[in-house]
Protein backbone atom coordinates (compact mmCIF):
# COMPACT_ATOMS: atom_id res chain seq x y z
CA UNK A 1 0.00 0.00 0.00
CA UNK A 2 1.20 3.14 -0.69
CA UNK A 3 0.70 6.76 1.24
CA UNK A 4 1.55 10.09 -0.38
CA UNK A 5 0.84 13.84 1.05
CA UNK A 6 1.32 17.24 0.02
CA UNK A 7 1.22 19.79 2.68
CA UNK A 8 -0.11 22.71 0.44
CA UNK A 9 -2.10 22.48 -2.30
CA UNK A 10 -4.12 26.01 -1.72
CA UNK A 11 -3.08 27.43 -5.85
CA UNK A 12 -4.73 24.38 -7.42
CA UNK A 13 -6.64 22.14 -5.39
CA UNK A 14 -5.84 19.96 -8.52
CA UNK A 15 -3.92 17.43 -6.41
CA UNK A 16 -1.22 17.39 -8.95
CA UNK A 17 1.54 16.78 -5.80
CA UNK A 18 -0.19 13.89 -4.04
CA UNK A 19 -0.54 12.07 -8.05
CA UNK A 20 2.68 12.54 -8.54
CA UNK A 21 4.17 10.80 -5.36
CA UNK A 22 1.67 7.79 -6.09
CA UNK A 23 3.02 7.18 -9.31
CA UNK A 24 6.70 7.33 -7.91
CA UNK A 25 5.29 5.29 -5.32
CA UNK A 26 4.27 2.32 -7.65
CA UNK A 27 8.05 2.52 -9.45
CA UNK A 28 9.47 1.87 -6.28
CA UNK A 29 7.35 -1.00 -5.48
CA UNK A 30 7.99 -2.23 -8.48
CA UNK A 31 11.73 -1.89 -8.72
CA UNK A 32 11.34 -3.86 -5.35
CA UNK A 33 9.27 -6.74 -7.07
CA UNK A 34 5.89 -5.51 -5.34
CA UNK A 35 2.67 -3.71 -6.28
CA UNK A 36 0.70 -1.22 -4.70
CA UNK A 37 -2.95 -2.85 -3.83
CA UNK A 38 -4.06 0.30 -1.88
CA UNK A 39 -3.23 4.37 -2.28
CA UNK A 40 -4.31 6.39 0.77
CA UNK A 41 -3.52 10.44 -0.25
CA UNK A 42 -4.05 13.30 1.96
CA UNK A 43 -4.07 16.60 -0.16
CA UNK A 44 -2.85 19.80 1.48
CA UNK A 45 -2.71 18.31 5.08
CA UNK A 46 -0.04 19.76 7.43
CA UNK A 47 1.67 16.91 9.44
CA UNK A 48 3.35 19.44 11.73
CA UNK A 49 0.45 20.91 13.08
CA UNK A 50 -1.31 18.66 15.73
CA UNK A 51 -4.23 20.38 15.11
CA UNK A 52 -4.66 18.97 12.06
CA UNK A 53 -6.00 15.49 11.20
CA UNK A 54 -5.08 13.25 8.42
CA UNK A 55 -8.14 10.85 7.06
CA UNK A 56 -6.09 9.28 4.75
CA UNK A 57 -3.18 8.48 7.56
CA UNK A 58 -5.71 7.61 10.25
CA UNK A 59 -7.17 5.00 7.56
CA UNK A 60 -3.80 3.63 6.71
CA UNK A 61 -2.83 3.22 10.29
CA UNK A 62 -6.34 1.25 10.96
CA UNK A 63 -5.86 -1.13 8.00
CA UNK A 64 -2.42 -1.68 8.61
CA UNK A 65 -3.49 -2.49 12.93
CA UNK A 66 -6.08 -5.15 11.24
CA UNK A 67 -3.63 -6.22 8.25
CA UNK A 68 -6.08 -5.84 5.61
CA UNK A 69 -6.96 -3.07 3.07
CA UNK A 70 -10.25 -2.04 2.43
CA UNK A 71 -11.24 -4.40 -0.04
CA UNK A 72 -9.25 -7.47 2.23
CA UNK A 73 -6.39 -7.98 0.65
CA UNK A 74 -3.10 -8.82 2.95
CA UNK A 75 -0.99 -6.19 3.53
CA UNK A 76 2.85 -6.76 3.08
CA UNK A 77 4.06 -2.95 4.06
CA UNK A 78 4.38 0.35 3.22
CA UNK A 79 6.01 2.47 0.23
CA UNK A 80 6.52 6.23 0.54
CA UNK A 81 8.50 9.27 -1.11
CA UNK A 82 9.90 10.13 2.02
CA UNK A 83 9.26 9.61 6.16
CA UNK A 84 8.56 12.94 6.42
CA UNK A 85 5.29 12.33 4.13
CA UNK A 86 4.36 9.94 6.71
CA UNK A 87 5.22 11.46 9.95
CA UNK A 88 6.94 14.74 11.09
CA UNK A 89 6.12 14.92 14.88
CA UNK A 90 6.88 12.17 17.04
CA UNK A 91 3.32 10.77 18.35
CA UNK A 92 3.05 10.11 14.44
CA UNK A 93 6.31 8.12 14.23
CA UNK A 94 5.18 6.13 17.06
CA UNK A 95 2.05 5.31 16.06
CA UNK A 96 2.98 4.59 12.51
CA UNK A 97 5.39 1.96 13.73
CA UNK A 98 3.64 0.41 15.96
CA UNK A 99 1.09 -0.39 13.06
CA UNK A 100 3.38 -1.15 10.64
CA UNK A 101 5.20 -3.95 13.03
CA UNK A 102 1.29 -4.56 14.63
CA UNK A 103 2.19 -7.95 11.93
CA UNK A 104 5.32 -9.90 11.33
CA UNK A 105 6.97 -9.64 8.16
CA UNK A 106 6.15 -6.39 6.97
CA UNK A 107 8.70 -4.22 4.84
CA UNK A 108 8.98 -0.23 4.28
CA UNK A 109 9.87 0.73 1.18
CA UNK A 110 11.15 4.13 -0.01
CA UNK A 111 13.27 6.04 -2.83
CA UNK A 112 16.51 4.96 -0.20
CA UNK A 113 15.18 1.15 -0.76
CA UNK A 114 14.03 -1.82 1.90
CA UNK A 115 14.00 -1.04 5.19
CA UNK A 116 13.05 -3.68 8.25
CA UNK A 117 10.82 -2.13 10.43
CA UNK A 118 11.63 -4.51 12.99
CA UNK A 119 15.28 -4.42 13.43
CA UNK A 120 17.20 -1.55 15.95
CA UNK A 121 18.43 0.12 12.83
CA UNK A 122 15.10 0.30 10.87
CA UNK A 123 13.52 2.10 13.79
CA UNK A 124 16.60 4.27 13.99
CA UNK A 125 16.45 5.00 10.47
CA UNK A 126 12.93 6.44 11.05
CA UNK A 127 13.74 8.86 14.48
CA UNK A 128 16.64 10.41 11.76
CA UNK A 129 14.05 11.04 9.76
CA UNK A 130 11.78 12.74 12.03
CA UNK A 131 14.84 14.76 13.72
CA UNK A 132 15.08 16.11 10.14
CA UNK A 133 11.81 16.63 9.63
CA UNK A 134 11.12 18.74 13.21
CA UNK A 135 14.26 20.73 12.54
CA UNK A 136 12.74 21.44 8.63
CA UNK A 137 9.70 22.53 10.55
CA UNK A 138 10.94 24.65 13.07
CA UNK A 139 13.44 26.48 10.40
CA UNK A 140 10.82 27.26 8.24
CA UNK A 141 8.41 28.62 10.74
CA UNK A 142 11.58 30.95 11.75
CA UNK A 143 12.08 31.84 8.50
CA UNK A 144 8.30 32.96 7.91
CA UNK A 145 8.49 34.79 11.25
CA UNK A 146 11.90 36.70 10.20
CA UNK A 147 10.02 37.64 7.14
CA UNK A 148 6.88 39.06 8.30
CA UNK A 149 9.25 40.97 11.23
CA UNK A 150 12.19 42.36 8.41
CA UNK A 151 8.74 44.09 6.65
CA UNK A 152 7.28 45.28 9.87
CA UNK A 153 10.58 46.56 10.76
CA UNK A 154 10.76 48.43 7.24
CA UNK A 155 7.22 50.18 8.18
CA UNK A 156 5.55 48.38 4.92
CA UNK A 157 2.10 47.90 5.12
CA UNK A 158 0.43 44.48 6.40
CA UNK A 159 -0.69 42.32 3.51
CA UNK A 160 -4.07 40.93 3.66
CA UNK A 161 -7.10 43.32 2.64
CA UNK A 162 -7.00 47.32 2.67
CA UNK A 163 -7.19 48.29 5.73
CA UNK A 164 -10.47 50.85 6.54
CA UNK A 165 -9.58 54.29 5.52
CA UNK A 166 -6.66 54.00 3.17
CA UNK A 167 -6.70 53.17 -0.79
CA UNK A 168 -5.45 49.82 -2.55
CA UNK A 169 -2.09 50.87 -2.18
CA UNK A 170 -2.37 50.74 1.58
CA UNK A 171 -0.30 53.96 1.39
CA UNK A 172 -2.48 56.75 0.78
CA UNK A 173 -5.49 57.85 2.56
CA UNK A 174 -9.00 57.44 1.36
CA UNK A 175 -10.00 60.74 2.33
CA UNK A 176 -13.85 59.51 2.85
CA UNK A 177 -12.74 56.65 5.31
CA UNK A 178 -10.20 58.75 7.11
CA UNK A 179 -12.57 61.61 8.01
CA UNK A 180 -14.68 58.86 9.96
CA UNK A 181 -12.14 57.05 11.54
CA UNK A 182 -10.78 60.99 12.68
CA UNK A 183 -14.19 61.73 13.57
CA UNK A 184 -14.58 58.41 15.81
CA UNK A 185 -11.82 58.68 17.69
CA UNK A 186 -12.24 62.31 18.49
CA UNK A 187 -16.06 61.31 19.17
CA UNK A 188 -14.58 58.26 21.33
CA UNK A 189 -12.02 60.41 23.33
CA UNK A 190 -15.22 62.55 24.52
CA UNK A 191 -17.21 59.81 25.52
CA UNK A 192 -19.44 58.49 22.84
CA UNK A 193 -20.58 54.94 22.75
CA UNK A 194 -18.73 52.73 20.09
CA UNK A 195 -22.08 51.16 19.07
CA UNK A 196 -23.69 54.56 18.77
CA UNK A 197 -20.74 55.34 16.24
CA UNK A 198 -21.04 51.60 14.50
CA UNK A 199 -24.56 53.05 14.04
CA UNK A 200 -23.77 56.10 12.40
CA UNK A 201 -21.94 54.86 10.36
CA UNK A 202 -24.54 52.02 9.15
CA UNK A 203 -27.00 54.95 9.00
CA UNK A 204 -24.35 57.01 6.07
CA UNK A 205 -24.12 53.61 4.29
CA UNK A 206 -20.70 52.90 5.24
CA UNK A 207 -19.29 49.05 4.77
CA UNK A 208 -16.05 46.92 5.73
CA UNK A 209 -13.34 46.64 3.08
CA UNK A 210 -14.52 43.06 2.84
CA UNK A 211 -18.47 44.73 2.41
CA UNK A 212 -19.25 43.90 6.03
CA UNK A 213 -21.83 46.22 7.89
CA UNK A 214 -19.96 48.10 10.71
CA UNK A 215 -20.18 46.92 14.44
CA UNK A 216 -18.86 48.06 17.72
CA UNK A 217 -16.16 45.44 17.44
CA UNK A 218 -15.20 46.49 13.85
CA UNK A 219 -15.37 49.94 14.71
CA UNK A 220 -13.15 49.38 18.26
CA UNK A 221 -10.88 47.27 15.97
CA UNK A 222 -10.38 50.08 13.09
CA UNK A 223 -9.99 53.38 15.88
CA UNK A 224 -7.82 51.79 17.91
CA UNK A 225 -5.14 49.76 15.37
CA UNK A 226 -1.88 51.34 15.99
CA UNK A 227 -1.87 52.05 11.77
CA UNK A 228 -4.03 54.85 12.33
CA UNK A 229 -1.52 57.03 13.65
CA UNK A 230 1.10 55.44 11.65
CA UNK A 231 2.35 52.39 13.86
CA UNK A 232 3.27 49.83 12.57
CA UNK A 233 2.31 46.25 14.68
CA UNK A 234 3.53 42.83 14.81
CA UNK A 235 1.81 39.71 15.22
CA UNK A 236 -0.58 41.76 17.54
CA UNK A 237 1.60 43.93 19.13
CA UNK A 238 3.49 47.24 18.71
CA UNK A 239 6.55 46.51 17.19
CA UNK A 240 9.59 48.60 19.01
CA UNK A 241 12.56 49.30 16.51
CA UNK A 242 15.07 47.47 18.17
CA UNK A 243 17.85 50.00 18.22
CA UNK A 244 16.11 53.73 19.32
CA UNK A 245 13.23 50.96 21.60
CA UNK A 246 10.53 53.76 19.71
CA UNK A 247 7.68 52.74 18.17
CA UNK A 248 8.51 51.88 14.48
CA UNK A 249 6.72 54.24 12.08
CA UNK A 250 4.81 53.06 8.81
CA UNK A 251 5.21 54.14 5.72
CA UNK A 252 1.38 55.12 5.12
CA UNK A 253 0.43 58.46 5.97
CA UNK A 254 -1.39 58.75 9.20
CA UNK A 255 -4.98 59.85 10.44
CA UNK A 256 -4.52 61.15 13.66
CA UNK A 257 -1.55 61.86 16.17
CA UNK A 258 -0.19 59.23 17.89
CA UNK A 259 -1.50 61.08 21.09
CA UNK A 260 -5.07 61.12 19.68
CA UNK A 261 -4.39 57.09 19.11
CA UNK A 262 -3.36 56.66 22.78
CA UNK A 263 -5.86 58.99 23.88
CA UNK A 264 -8.90 56.84 22.25
CA UNK A 265 -7.13 53.29 23.43
CA UNK A 266 -6.98 54.67 27.15
CA UNK A 267 -11.04 54.48 26.66
CA UNK A 268 -11.44 50.93 26.47
CA UNK A 269 -10.52 49.22 29.69
CA UNK A 270 -7.22 48.34 30.86
CA UNK A 271 -5.31 45.17 28.95
CA UNK A 272 -7.87 45.24 26.10
CA UNK A 273 -5.98 47.54 23.72
CA UNK A 274 -7.24 46.16 20.18
CA UNK A 275 -4.15 46.11 18.09
CA UNK A 276 -5.01 44.23 14.70
CA UNK A 277 -3.89 40.93 15.12
CA UNK A 278 -4.88 39.23 11.75
CA UNK A 279 -7.32 36.67 11.28
CA UNK A 280 -8.82 34.07 14.12
CA UNK A 281 -6.25 35.18 16.68
CA UNK A 282 -7.48 35.61 19.82
CA UNK A 283 -7.75 38.68 21.54
CA UNK A 284 -6.11 39.34 24.82
CA UNK A 285 -7.52 40.86 27.83
CA UNK A 286 -11.20 41.19 26.51
CA UNK A 287 -13.56 43.89 26.90
CA UNK A 288 -13.92 43.73 31.17
CA UNK A 289 -16.03 47.14 31.68
CA UNK A 290 -14.47 49.83 34.30
CA UNK A 291 -15.35 49.36 37.73
CA UNK A 292 -18.64 51.29 38.52
CA UNK A 293 -18.89 50.90 42.75
CA UNK A 294 -16.65 53.51 44.79
CA UNK A 295 -14.90 50.51 46.64
CA UNK A 296 -14.53 48.03 44.12
CA UNK A 297 -10.78 46.80 44.86
CA UNK A 298 -9.96 48.91 47.56
CA UNK A 299 -11.83 46.66 50.37
CA UNK A 300 -10.05 43.00 51.91
CA UNK A 301 -11.84 40.86 53.87
CA UNK A 302 -10.79 40.82 57.79
CA UNK A 303 -13.54 37.44 58.71
CA UNK A 304 -11.12 34.43 60.45
CA UNK A 305 -10.70 31.58 58.45
CA UNK A 306 -10.98 28.09 60.52
CA UNK A 307 -7.45 28.11 60.97
CA UNK A 308 -7.42 31.42 62.89
CA UNK A 309 -5.58 33.48 60.38
CA UNK A 310 -7.51 36.27 58.66
CA UNK A 311 -8.84 35.97 55.44
CA UNK A 312 -7.95 39.07 53.44
CA UNK A 313 -9.59 38.38 50.52
CA UNK A 314 -11.25 40.90 47.69
CA UNK A 315 -14.04 42.01 48.79
CA UNK A 316 -16.30 42.73 45.79
CA UNK A 317 -19.39 44.18 44.41
CA UNK A 318 -22.62 41.89 44.39
CA UNK A 319 -26.23 42.20 44.11
CA UNK A 320 -27.72 43.42 47.34
CA UNK A 321 -30.53 41.91 48.98
CA UNK A 322 -32.89 45.02 50.05
CA UNK A 323 -34.18 48.71 48.89
CA UNK A 324 -31.69 50.11 51.36
CA UNK A 325 -28.88 47.62 50.19
CA UNK A 326 -29.08 47.72 46.35
CA UNK A 327 -25.33 46.18 45.95
CA UNK A 328 -23.09 45.00 48.38
CA UNK A 329 -19.72 44.05 49.07
CA UNK A 330 -18.89 40.50 49.71
CA UNK A 331 -15.69 38.23 50.32
CA UNK A 332 -15.27 35.74 47.57
CA UNK A 333 -13.02 33.59 49.11
CA UNK A 334 -14.33 32.36 52.50
CA UNK A 335 -17.82 33.89 51.60
CA UNK A 336 -18.00 34.55 55.79
CA UNK A 337 -18.22 38.07 54.98
CA UNK A 338 -20.62 40.54 53.37
CA UNK A 339 -21.53 44.22 53.65
CA UNK A 340 -24.10 46.79 52.47
CA UNK A 341 -23.00 48.63 49.53
CA UNK A 342 -24.24 52.45 50.70
CA UNK A 343 -23.07 51.47 54.44
CA UNK A 344 -19.14 51.27 52.79
CA UNK A 345 -19.77 53.99 50.55
CA UNK A 346 -20.59 56.22 53.08
CA UNK A 347 -18.07 54.86 55.85
CA UNK A 348 -15.17 55.66 53.14
CA UNK A 349 -17.14 59.56 53.29
CA UNK A 350 -16.73 59.68 56.54
CA UNK A 351 -13.14 58.53 56.56
CA UNK A 352 -12.42 61.00 54.20
CA UNK A 353 -13.72 63.85 55.38
CA UNK A 354 -13.26 63.28 58.95
CA UNK A 355 -10.40 64.39 60.95
CA UNK A 356 -8.14 61.91 59.42
CA UNK A 357 -8.78 62.68 55.67
CA UNK A 358 -8.62 66.36 56.28
CA UNK A 359 -4.99 66.21 57.77
CA UNK A 360 -4.01 63.44 55.16
CA UNK A 361 -5.04 66.20 52.16
CA UNK A 362 -8.19 65.97 50.95
CA UNK A 363 -8.83 69.90 50.11
CA UNK A 364 -11.72 71.94 51.00
CA UNK A 365 -12.69 72.25 47.42
CA UNK A 366 -12.28 68.25 46.44
CA UNK A 367 -14.59 68.12 49.34
CA UNK A 368 -17.13 70.85 47.74
CA UNK A 369 -17.15 68.85 44.81
CA UNK A 370 -17.63 65.65 46.10
CA UNK A 371 -20.79 66.35 47.63
CA UNK A 372 -22.11 68.23 45.50
CA UNK A 373 -22.18 65.81 42.88
CA UNK A 374 -19.94 67.27 40.56
CA UNK A 375 -16.96 64.32 40.98
CA UNK A 376 -17.40 61.93 39.15
CA UNK A 377 -16.80 57.75 40.06
CA UNK A 378 -13.53 57.58 38.40
CA UNK A 379 -12.18 60.36 40.12
CA UNK A 380 -13.34 59.99 43.50
CA UNK A 381 -11.82 55.99 43.34
CA UNK A 382 -8.49 57.98 42.58
CA UNK A 383 -8.75 60.34 45.15
CA UNK A 384 -9.60 57.16 47.90
CA UNK A 385 -6.99 55.30 46.52
CA UNK A 386 -4.55 58.36 47.03
CA UNK A 387 -5.05 58.13 50.39
CA UNK A 388 -6.06 54.55 51.49
CA UNK A 389 -3.82 51.15 51.13
CA UNK A 390 -7.02 49.34 51.41
CA UNK A 391 -10.00 48.96 54.08
CA UNK A 392 -10.02 45.74 55.56
CA UNK A 393 -14.10 45.09 56.55
CA UNK A 394 -14.93 43.49 59.38
CA UNK A 395 -17.69 40.49 59.35
CA UNK A 396 -21.15 41.45 60.82
CA UNK A 397 -23.04 40.26 63.36
CA UNK A 398 -25.73 37.95 62.53
CA UNK A 399 -29.25 39.27 62.83
CA UNK A 400 -27.76 42.44 63.40
CA UNK A 401 -29.54 45.08 60.58
CA UNK A 402 -27.76 48.35 62.26
CA UNK A 403 -25.07 50.07 60.24
CA UNK A 404 -21.55 49.82 61.92
CA UNK A 405 -19.64 52.14 60.00
CA UNK A 406 -16.58 50.97 62.36
CA UNK A 407 -16.61 47.51 60.36
CA UNK A 408 -14.83 49.74 57.90
CA UNK A 409 -11.37 49.68 59.09
CA UNK A 410 -8.79 52.09 56.95
CA UNK A 411 -5.08 51.18 56.37
CA UNK A 412 -4.10 54.47 56.00
CA UNK A 413 -0.98 54.89 52.99
ZN1 LIG B 1 -13.02 36.35 53.38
Amino acid sequence: MSYARTSEDVRQRDGHGVRYQVRICERIAREHGCAVIASYSDNGCSASRPSVVRPAFERLLADLTRGRTESGQRIGGVVCVADDRLYRRAEDLARFHAALTSALGRIQLDARGVRNPYTHEGLLQAVRSLDDAVTETRNRSRRVADWHWGRAVEGVPHSGPRPFGWQEDRIRLLTTEARLVEQAINDRIEGKAVWAIAREWCDLGVTGTRGGRPSAQTVTQIITAPRVCGYRANRGDLLLDPATELPVLGQWDPIVTPQLWRAACATFAPGSLYLHRGTGAPRRGGSRSAPRYLATGLLRCGALRPDGTVCRGAVCASKGRSLRSPYAYSCRSCRRCSISGPLVDEALERLLFGEHGATRGVSSAERRRWQSGQMGLEEKRKTLASLLVHCVVRPGVKGDRSWDFSRVEPVWR
